[in-house]
């Protein structure tokens, strides 16, 4: 068993209320609905959010499509948008411990790790004000004498933002500065569990500057009011992140309306580890990726691809490391494995456990629910055993369950990692070069990382293969994805054509 850190009383916490941010102004939901928070660590009440109806999205998406049609922020120059960004950044950065403190109590996230989630948004923020003054478009000055081209590149006009609970801020900085820095309008739904800190951004982003409209936050559940966000016809693009299931139906309802797609998805990401590897580094970068944010990251590193020749070494090795690992209180400054999101998220990853028990796999550390008074935790767990046909090694657990794999060939390695439907990210480990790229070309994947996991910088593009998701996030692109591209076909001199005389 892992080490359990239980969760201390807090003392004198109210429940915080918010509303929601509509065309630069603070409003209850029509009829006054609320929707409440419980923090998943503790089992009480810490937020109370003002619930928004369809008819409410509807208000929010008219009040971006009139910032974008007739306000001030696409026709300001990228110079004036780029300085509120920074200081959207720095006013981020001074409200850092309160943000991080909603999202912990809200997601039962670690404190020690939200804060770093936030510093890293923080950096997103700078890079997409960085981004938004190089936005530019081509010039093609070799089409004879009578034609110059010019390809511009314009604002692609109202976004719908939709994000899920795992990392509340940091997602919805994976994309709302890079589509305000192309000059969108924006409507943004966080998860209903997880509303506060983006309520919070919406606060700092009135402070800074940017404009009454441009920025809508609405909290709501997405049958309701995510679905008039991907339906609308005012509307031009949609970003998501979330289920592969809500993202296909996402993309059904965009389809209506022709509008731009982009879908951050989920991964059944596996750690390929070959005999010559660094093991000592690897069994660190095994643990790390299977129990940081209680595996409830699309990221995560859930399945291990071992040699057969180290598994058992392997698997006995990371038992070892697992059991210091420090599981409860996610504001105790120790803990490094928070609370599980929901009762219903903790029920489905222990069926997976178990259905992966009665398929074969050995439970070789962990296994069980983990539960604090009225909150729920998981104990990070190792399955080994695991074959490639089982669920537990095809579908997105989403908890801190790592499952364990073994191939005998490179060839076979790379065959049991491609054949599922995933292809977010994948581990290569190999003190061999040739071994990390030959594998790391052809995995099918968004990212490979060699001898390190779950790195990232703002700089490197994000997304996912397969039914991962479509499009990337982050990297000197990410403001080209909010935009559209026009041609202005120019004729210069007296012109000839078609029943004009040549
Ligand atoms: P969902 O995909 O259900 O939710 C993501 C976001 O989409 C939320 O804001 C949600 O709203 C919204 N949404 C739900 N239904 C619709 C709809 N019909 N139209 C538009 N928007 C909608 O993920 P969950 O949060 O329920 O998590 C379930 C599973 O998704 C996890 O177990 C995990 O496997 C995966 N997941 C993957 C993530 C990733 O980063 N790849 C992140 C989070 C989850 P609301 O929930 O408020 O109703």
């Amino acid at each position: 068993m892992a080490v359990l850190v239980a969760p201390k009383a807090l003392e004198n916490l109210g429940v915080r209320d918010f509303h929601m941010l509509i065309d630069g102004a603070w409003v209850s939901g029509e009829g006054g609905r609320t929707l409440e928070r419980v923090a998943p660590s503790h089992g009480i009440t810490v937020s109370r959010y003002a619930q928004a109806s369809a008819a409410d999205a509807e208000r929010a998406i008219t009040a971006a499509r009139h910032a974008f049609d007739e306000g001030h922020w696409p026709r300001m120059t990228a110079s004036e948008r780029s300085h509120i960004l920074l200081k959207a950044a720095s006013l981020i950065e001074t409200r850092l411990e309160e943000i991080a403190y909603l999202d912990a109590i809200e997601a039962g996230k670690p404190l020690s790790q939200v804060r770093g989630e936030i510093a890293g948004a923080v950096d997103i923020w700078r890079y997409a004000a960085a981004l938004a003054r190089d936005l530019h478009g081509e010039s093609y000055n070799t089409l004879g004498d009578g034609t110059l081209g010019v390809v511009l590149r314009e604002a692609i006009g109202v976004v719908s933002i939709i994000t899920p609970w795992n990392f509340p801020f940091l997602i919805v900085a994976q994309k709302l500065p890079f589509a305000l820095a192309a000059g969108c309008t924006c409507v943004v739904k966080p998860s209903e569990l997880t509303s506060g800190s983006t309520l919070l951004l919406g606060e700092i982003l009135m402070e800074a500057g940017v404009p009454a409209g441009v920025v809508n936050i609405i909290v709501g559940t997405g049958p309701e009011v995510g679905s008039v966000m991907t339906t609308h016809r005012d509307v031009d693009m949609v970003s998501f992140t979330g289920s592969t299931g809500v993202g296909r139906l996402t993309m059904a309802n965009a389809a209506q309306t022709l509008k731009k797609v982009s879908l951050e998805l989920g991964g059944k990401n596996p750690q390929i580890v070959f005999p010559d590897a660094n093991l000592d580094e690897f069994v660190d970068a095994a643990v790390f990726g299977a129990y940081f944010n209680a595996g409830e990251c699309c990221n995560a590193g859930s399945r291990l691809i071992l040699h057969r020749s180290i598994a058992d070494d392997v698997v006995r090795r990371i038992a070892d490391l697992s059991r210091g690992v420090k599981v409860g209180d996610p504001l105790d400054p120790l803990t490094q494995v928070g609370a599980i999101i929901t009762p219903q998220h903790l029920e489905k990853i222990e069926g997976y456990v178990s259905g992966a028990a009665n398929a074969g796999a050995s439970v070789a550390f962990g296994g069980e629910a983990i539960r604090f008074g009225a909150g729920q935790f998981m104990a990070p767990t190792i399955l080994s055993g695991v074959t490639p046909e089982m669920a537990v090694a095809r579908e997105e657990v989403f908890g801190p369950v790592l499952s364990v794999l073994t191939f005998e060939t490179r060839e076979e390695a790379i065959r049991i990692v491609n054949d599922i439907d995933y292809g977010l990210s994948a581990g290569v480990w190999s003190r061999d070069f040739d071994t990390c790229l030959t594998v790391g070309r052809k995995v099918r994947a968004g990212t490979i990382w060699m001898n390190t996991f779950m790195d990232g910088a703002s700089e490197l593009p994000f997304g996912g293969y397969k039914q991962s998701g479509q499009g990337r996030e982050l990297g000197r692109h990410a403001v080209e994805d909010y935009t559209e591209t026009k041609t202005l076909n120019m004729h210069i001199g007296a012109r000839t054509g078609w029943w004009m005389p040549r």
